[in-house]
């Protein structure tokens, strides 16, 4: 049996997203500046494809442009957007527990010499509002909150945090985990990707509110509004937008309500039938994501015995998979290292069933039990 588990890392691209990108490749490839017919084609096809992002954030007061993924959106909302605001002060908000692309834009900037407060976390991963209130000061440039965490899928309260904010300050929100999997609240800038949500890698996108201006990124041509040079990467910003389409009708036709029983049965089981472990994973989480630890075990030697199985699941997060060590959002939680060693994250997506469920518990059991007893005999 192949059950794939770590949808968090990256998704099967749907069909229809493959054959609307073969399409783009085989007949659309004209260049999008072009001023002949083949060009405005593929001109309409961008148009098209960026009406379906807005679709699926929810109509606001802004603009979609696109990039090359969640990494360069985080990159330019942070970097770009403090550097625009840098006169109204150095400081900057955000948490310990965001994904790399935020924190290594966060370590460019202290070089700078800005100012990073890093908010702490709870043992599930959740921020406190009142040190966020602290934090708080006339000379906040910018404040970067993800929408929900990619490790433990710990949603946060973005509409409560935006609200609070000095009128001035930016305050950005990654959304790669979030996009399609909750309604979300438009704050001034949002990042997105392609690969997250069934469609293809390489693609993703930024969302800009109006009046929110902030320097480009990377300049040339002139694309995207001058937003983002570089020619556009039609193929996947059509894959992109038919990603997008899908996953509304999914949202709308309450897909991820299903997702998140069948997340429900699956931590129950694992609580029900095996012992010593520990849900890091809140009750108010994304649907997809849930992360456990089985104490007493390493989750690298569980992952490879799962994978013989014929089952993917990750320890800590993919994002960073090349990066050895532990994970910086479970230790931010204050966990144990037994229960850092021995966290797995199982993320699901609209393909899941329940049968691959039964099956990775019954394989799961089997490799905790057998990593356990040898571990008791040396
Ligand atoms: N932000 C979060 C929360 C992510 O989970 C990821 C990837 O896993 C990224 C940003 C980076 O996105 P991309 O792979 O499109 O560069």
């Amino acid at each position: 049996m192949f059950v794939y588990l770590d949808n968090s890392a990256t998704t099967k691209p749907y069909t229809q997203v493959v054959k609307t990108m073969m399409n783009a490749l085989e007949k659309d490839f004209g260049n999008p500046s072009a001023m002949y017919s083949l060009g405005i084609d593929a001109e309409k096809l961008i148009r098209k494809s960026r009406e379906s992002v807005k679709d699926l954030i929810g109509k606001g007061r802004g603009e979609i442009f696109f990039t090359s993924g969640g990494t360069e959106s985080d990159n330019m909302a942070i970097i770009c957007g403090a550097m625009k605001n840098g006169k109204r002060g150095k400081k900057i908000i955000t948490t310990k527990v965001e994904h790399p692309a935020v924190l290594e834009s966060m370590k460019l900037l202290e070089k700078r010499g800005y100012d990073v407060k890093y908010l702490n976390v709870d043992k599930y991963c959740n921020i406190d509002i009142s040190e966020f209130n602290r934090e708080l000061s006339d000379d906040v440039a910018l404040i970067s909150i993800m929408a929900a965490n990619n490790e433990i899928g710990t949603v946060y309260p973005i509409q409560d945090l935006y609200e609070r904010k000095p009128p001035d300050t930016i305050f950005h929100s990654d959304c790669v985990q979030a996009l399609g999997k909750m309604r979300l609240h438009h704050v001034d800038l949002m990042s997105f990707s392609g690969h997250k949500i069934h469609g293809p890698k390489g693609i993703g996108g930024i969302y800009i509110k109006k009046g929110i201006s902030i320097h480009p990124y990377i300049v040339g041509g002139g694309q995207e509004k001058h937003m983002r040079s570089g020619t556009e990467n039609v193929p996947g910003i059509v894959g992109f937008g038919k990603a997008c389409e899908i996953s509304r009708k999914n949202l709308s036709d309450d897909g991820c309500e299903k997702i998140s029983k069948l997340k429900r049965y699956f931590k129950e089981n694992i609580e029900n039938e095996i012992s010593d472990i520990r849900v890091n994973t809140p009750e108010n989480s994304l649907s997809t994501i849930l992360n456990v630890s089985f104490l007493g075990t390493k989750s690298e030697v569980i992952l490879h015995r799962l994978e013989e199985d014929g089952i993917y699941v990750s320890a800590g997060s993919a994002c960073s998979s090349n990066k050895k060590g532990e994970s910086h959002v479970l230790r931010a939680m204050g966990l144990s290292k037994d229960e850092i060693e021995g966290a797995l994250r199982f993320s699901l997506s609209g393909f899941t069933t329940e049968e691959e469920l039964d099956y990775t518990l019954d394989k799961l059991k089997k490799a905790v039990e057998s990593f356990r007893s040898i571990a008791r005999r040396r």
